[in-house]
């Protein structure tokens, strides 16, 4: 084994010991896409299998652990008035520099930013796995074909689409949206207008 593929397995395995199998498996899928995706886009295929594998590291993490990491780490305490679904990428990428010892901050800024996207200045990396953890190979909601196309052709354009559904779907359920969800359209939104 490569040195990177020891990396790999040792990660995988503290991955797995913090998540039901179900969720592991989601995990391993987005590392395989997330790897796809930046052979396509020039991006170091590594850095991208191994950002994917712990892309959802601390989503099965007790409200209490997110509250505790939010003052331990410093973070926005207005961060606290939101939930697990926001909490597990901006604090987990936190508790995964701490716990997995996993320090280059194009993969923690991946984490961070792999729920809510972010403006046209999102790093590649970052839309790698953004993109990996919508079109994995087990999502299978209407349009995900579609959606893999987009992207196959422009990865920029499969980042407005994802934000474009996601935006809907959160506001026809009746869901309280995170302003940088927010933010993350209407920059896309300006920038592809006309
Ligand atoms: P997952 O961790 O693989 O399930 O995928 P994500 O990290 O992308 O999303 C986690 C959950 O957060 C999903 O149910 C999304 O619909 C939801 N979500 C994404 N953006 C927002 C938002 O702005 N507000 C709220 N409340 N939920 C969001
Ligand atoms: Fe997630
Ligand atoms: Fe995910």
């Amino acid at each position: 084994m490569t040195a990177f593929e020891e990396e790999l397995y040792a990660v995988e395995k503290k991955v797995s010991a913090q998540l039901s199998d179900g969720r592991f498996q989601h995990c391993l899928r987005v590392s395989d896409y997330a790897r796809k995706l930046a052979q396509k886009n020039g991006v170091d295929e590594n850095q991208a299998a191994l950002a994917g594998l712990v892309h959802d590291y601390a989503k099965e993490r007790p409200a209490e652990d997110f509250l505790v990491a939010i003052d331990r780490f410093h973070l926005d305490p207005n961060l606290k008035n939101w939930s697990r679904a926001i909490w597990h990428g901006v604090v987990g990428a936190e508790m995964i520099q701490d716990e997995l010892g996993i320090d280059d901050p194009a993969i923690l800024d991946a984490v961070r930013l792999h729920t809510t996207g972010d403006g046209v200045e999102m790093p590649t990396l970052a839309k790698i796995v953004f993109m990996a953890d919508y079109l994995e190979t087990g999502r299978d909601f209407p349009g995900v074909k579609e959606a893999r196309e987009i992207t196959n052709k422009s990865l920029d354009r499969g980042v407005f689409y994802q934000l474009q559904h996601t935006l809907s779907f959160l506001a026809e359920n009746g869901n309280v949206i995170y302003p940088k969800t927010f933010t993350s359209y209407n920059d896309w939104a300006r920038h592809f207008a006309e």
